[in-house]
């Protein structure tokens, strides 16, 4: 790893890590780290947090595109970038578990994971206006849960997808949603192969909505957001609902909660046997665009 050393500062390359502005009904939601692929550190993830809470509040805004500068969508969480800060404590924390920093063991990372990972996720998932995911390049491990939590996903035709992290020695993110975002079959080959879906599988799959042009990804994003944001505010949001309550009823929510557990253990076995969190191996992970998914 290339991010700060235990008791070294982050240091943050923006003071902007998300960028927010209204078009129209839609609220646009931009990852702003294009210098490190938009990894996400904390720095980030609680910016986000409070864009979809100040897109949720907005009473102008129908409908939510999450998108990101830059040549990828997300490269992952942030376990390299100088601006790593996944040991820093927050005073900010948006569910009631505690301060992860100053924990020892297994009880800091699984703290810190079910409040910025899991905890996170789950908060965006639910929000209840419609989102859509505009996604281009890179969309890897950590990537995968923002787009996953969004109701639609519009790719770019240079977008892959990929969850590396079997490799690393952890079964899949810990937002997994894997078997429900493609048939459980392929979610399987996803995971154990660890290898890149291009934009044109990943639509196949039924995991997309729609294939653009690049040059087309903000066009397209913005037009069908704005055909959503037209329809009756709580229609929308009870329609959302509906859509996330019968998943959550073929086991959306409980199995997550299990396999959270499992991904747990795989982090406490690799800091037993190995020191870290996670296994450190040559070519453990696809570098196509040179990047580091986490
Ligand atoms: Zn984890």
């Amino acid at each position: 790893m290339t991010g700060p050393k235990p008791g070294q500062a982050s240091v943050y390359e923006t003071d902007e890590p998300v960028l927010y502005e209204r078009r129209g009904a839609v609220a646009l939601i931009s990852l702003n780290r294009p210098r490190y692929a938009n990894a996400q550190n904390a720095q980030l993830t609680y910016a986000l947090d409070a864009a979809f809470a100040r897109a949720g509040a907005d009473d102008a805004v129908g409908a939510i595109i999450l998108r990101g500068e830059g040549k990828h969508f997300c490269s992952g969480h942030d376990i390299s970038s100088p601006g790593d800060d996944s040991d820093v404590r927050r005073d900010d924390r948006r569910s009631l578990w505690w301060d992860h920093s100053t924990k020892p063991g297994a009880e800091f990372l699984y703290a810190r994971e079910q409040e910025v990972y899991l905890g996170m996720c789950r908060r965006w998932r639910d929000l209840p206006k419609p989102t859509l995911a505009a996604v281009q390049g890179a969309c890897i491990a950590g990537g995968l849960m923002l787009a996953w939590v969004c109701d639609l996903i519009v790719a770019s035709d240079d977008a892959y997808f990929v969850d590396p992290v079997l490799r690393m020695g952890v079964p899949g993110v810990e937002y997994f949603a894997h078997a429900f975002e493609m048939h459980p079959r392929i979610a399987r080959e996803f995971l154990f192969m660890g290898e890149p879906i291009d934009a044109r599988r990943a639509y196949q799959l039924g995991m997309v909505n729609r294939v653009t042009a690049s040059e087309d990804l903000d066009a397209v994003a913005l037009s069908m957001a704005t055909r959503i944001a037209q329809a009756p505010r709580l229609a929308a949001a009870l329609a959302k609902l509906a859509f996330n309550h019968l998943e959550d009823l073929s086991g959306k929510r409980s199995g997550m909660d299990a396999v959270f557990h499992m991904h747990h253990l795989a982090h406490a076995h690799n800091q037993l046997s190995g020191g870290k969190p996670f296994q450190e191996r040559p070519n453990a992970a696809p570098t196509a665009a040179g990047l580091k998914p986490g």
